[in-house]
């Protein structure tokens, strides 16, 4: 008889049920990992509140860690031992499209067609206790390394891809716009890049973390109109570098007011509603600056973060606001979704 094994399963609006389905067996390339530590992330949680329709019952979960548990047979267990702790990338890619094929595999055409078709129920499947996946997609952590901040390889990941689209060169002006979790990872890696970093946020609570956790400086948009607030530090060049982590398109036209000539502007949050915002195709021409955007972590962008996790040159405790077990994974919803909540981790 088949092994049971437990997952959680939104099944209704602002509803998640712990279901058993049958526990997957690794094909011969696949890596079993038994699941310790599984973050909420925006995606689930649109999900959840049903801001975004997926077909339920529907089993979330992308920003995993845990520890191999068994692999198949042409999969090398001198690379991957037994009871190591890893990492996955959850979001898998063709491998055959013109993105794939030219070292940009994150902008894959089909990206979100997720091969769930041999899981019980649909999903990424990282809120349950096992998951079987391609040994490509599985990433060795430190030893040292909690599960809860191995569980931050994605997201540090996806903020990995943003800052390479930034090209910070040492000393260089470095706007993020916005101080939740994603915002927070940019001024931390913006500082690892040699940056001088301005934050700016509304709430002051979140600017006070921002500058603990090594924005040089933290600005309010709602106490005077930011865009002449950068203008003013930077000898009225703008910045060099702005990082849009809001999902607002007002924001986003301020971001690109923002920058500076040969200033690079990198839209990382996803915008909603997506309102057309005005751009001077003069201003672009004599500025020669770059207004860009950044998508899910590339493959070299999460062995990137694995890195910077694995050695301790990233430290994420602050930004973990609870942490539930799996049979509290309602509350754990109901937490994640509350406003200017950090990351919310299942663990087991
Ligand atoms: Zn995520
Ligand atoms: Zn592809």
């Amino acid at each position: 008889m088949s092994e049971k094994m437990k997952v959680a399963a939104i099944t209704d609006e602002r509803k998640v049920e712990i279901k058993e389905v049958t526990k997957p067996i690794p094909s011969a390339n696949q890596i079993l990992i038994n699941i310790k530590a599984c973050a909420l992330c925006t995606w689930e949680q649109r999900a959840f509140t049903r801001l975004t329709k997926m077909p339920l019952p529907f089993v979330g979960g992308h920003e995993i860690s845990g520890v191999i548990e068994a692999v198949g047979e042409k999969v090398n267990v001198s690379d991957f031992p037994i009871g190591h702790k890893v990492a996955a990338r959850l979001i898998n890619v063709c491998g055959k499209c013109y993105f794939c094929r030219n070292g940009m595999e994150n902008l894959c055409v089909e990206i979100n067609n997720l091969d769930d078709s041999n899981m019980e129920i649909p999903g990424t499947g990282g809120l349950g206790e096992y998951i079987a996946v391609n040994a490509s997609q599985v990433y060795k952590l430190s030893d040292g390394i909690s599960f809860e901040h191995g569980a931050f390889a994605e997201p540090l990941a996806c903020v990995v891809n943003s800052i390479e689209q930034g090209k910070i060169q040492l000393g260089e002006n470095v706007v993020v716009i916005g101080g939740g979790v994603m915002g927070m990872l940019h001024i931390m890696l913006s500082k690892l890049k040699g940056a001088y970093v301005i934050i700016s946020e509304p709430d002051e609570t979140r600017r006070r973390l921002t500058l603990e956790l090594g924005a040089d400086i933290a600005i309010d948009p709602l106490e005077k109109d930011p865009v002449q607030t950068i203008k003013d530090m930077t000898e009225g060049r703008g910045a060099d570098v702005i990082f849009n982590t809001t999902p607002i398109s007002a924001v986003a036209e301020q971001a690109v007011n923002m920058a500076g000539y040969a200033g690079r502007v990198v839209m990382y949050s996803s915008i909603h509603p997506d309102k057309p915002i005005s751009i001077s195709p003069q201003w672009l021409h004599k500025s020669q600056a770059i207004i860009t955007g950044a998508v899910s972590p590339s493959v070299r962008s999460f062995e990137m973060a694995v890195r910077l996790l694995s050695k301790g040159l990233i430290n994420p405790h602050k930004l973990i606001a609870g942490t539930y077990c799996l049979a509290d994974v309602q509350k754990a919803f109901e937490m994640a979704v509350v406003p200017n909540t950090y990351r919310i981790i299942v663990t087991q």
